[in-house]
C-alpha cells in the first residue's frame, strides 16, 4: 500500500484551517506528521484504491486509520466535488477539514471500547445490544468531532454545511444524525473534550 501525502497550501480551506488552528494554538496538532490528506480524485492512483471506503463518494469528507510500516496514519480523504456540488463556501470547507481532524485530535473515547462480534462471542455479550451501542458511540464521535469546530471558531459554517447537507436528497438517510448535530450545536451543549493524541 502506498500513500500519497498531499497537502496543497494553495486550496483556499487548508490555508483558512490554518489560520484558525493557529489563532487557537493547535499548529502543532495540525503539523503532527501522522495525518496524511488526500483529495478524493487521486484515490484512484493509490496501489489499493479499494482500501479507501465508498463513503467518501456520498461524503466531503472521509477520515480513515492505517496501520503504514508500524506507524498510525489517519488519512483524510477531501471531497472537493461534492463540496461544491452543495456550493459550500471556503470557510465552509475549511469547518469541514477540521471535522476530520477533530476525527483525531478529539475522539470519543468511548469509541475504540465498542465491542466488536467477537467480543460479544468470547464475552457472552448480546450482539444487537452492541450494534445499537455502536450507533451511539459513533454519533457521539461525530458531537466530538463537531466540538473540535466550534472551539475552532467555525459555529456557523459547520451549521451551514450541515443545513446544506439536510436540504439535499443524497442525505436523506443521514437525517437523523445531522438533525441530532444541528441541534447540539444550535443549543451550546457543545463542550466534548476527548482524549489527546500525540
Ligand atoms: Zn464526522
Amino acid at each position: 500500500m502506498r500513500f500519497i501525502f498531499e497537502i496543497d497550501k494553495q486550496l483556499a480551506p487548508i490555508a483558512i484551517v490554518e489560520q484558525k488552528l493557529s489563532d487557537n494554538n493547535h499548529l502543532d496538532d495540525f503539523n503532527c506528521d501522522s495525518i496524511a490528506f488526500l483529495s478524493s480524485d487521486k484515490t484512484k492512483d493509490l496501489k489499493n484504491p479499494e482500501l479507501i471506503s465508498s463513503i467518501i463518494w456520498k461524503s466531503f469528507a472521509i477520515t480513515q486509520k492505517f496501520c503504514l510500516d508500524n506507524c498510525k496514519v489517519d488519512l483524510i480523504v477531501f471531497n472537493n466535488n461534492e463540496c461544491n456540488r452543495l456550493k459550500l463556501s471556503d470557510d465552509e470547507k475549511a469547518s469541514v477539514i477540521i471535522h476530520e481532524l477533530g476525527h483525531v485530535f478529539n475522539r470519543n473515547p468511548q469509541i475504540d471500547k465498542i465491542p466488536n462480534l467477537h467480543d460479544c462471542l468470547d464475552k457472552g455479550l448480546n450482539y444487537n445490544d452492541a450494534k445499537q451501542k455502536t450507533k451511539e458511540e459513533k454519533d457521539n464521535d461525530e458531537l466530538y468531532a463537531d466540538s473540535y469546530v466550534v472551539k475552532n471558531g467555525l459555529k456557523n459554517e459547520l451549521e451551514s454545511c450541515i443545513n446544506k447537507s439536510l436540504d439535499d436528497d443524497a442525505y436523506s438517510k443521514m437525517k437523523e444524525t445531522l438533525k441530532m448535530r444541528l441541534n447540539f450545536i444550535r443549543n451550546n451543549n457543545i463542550n466534548l473534550i476527548g482524549e489527546r493524541k500525540k
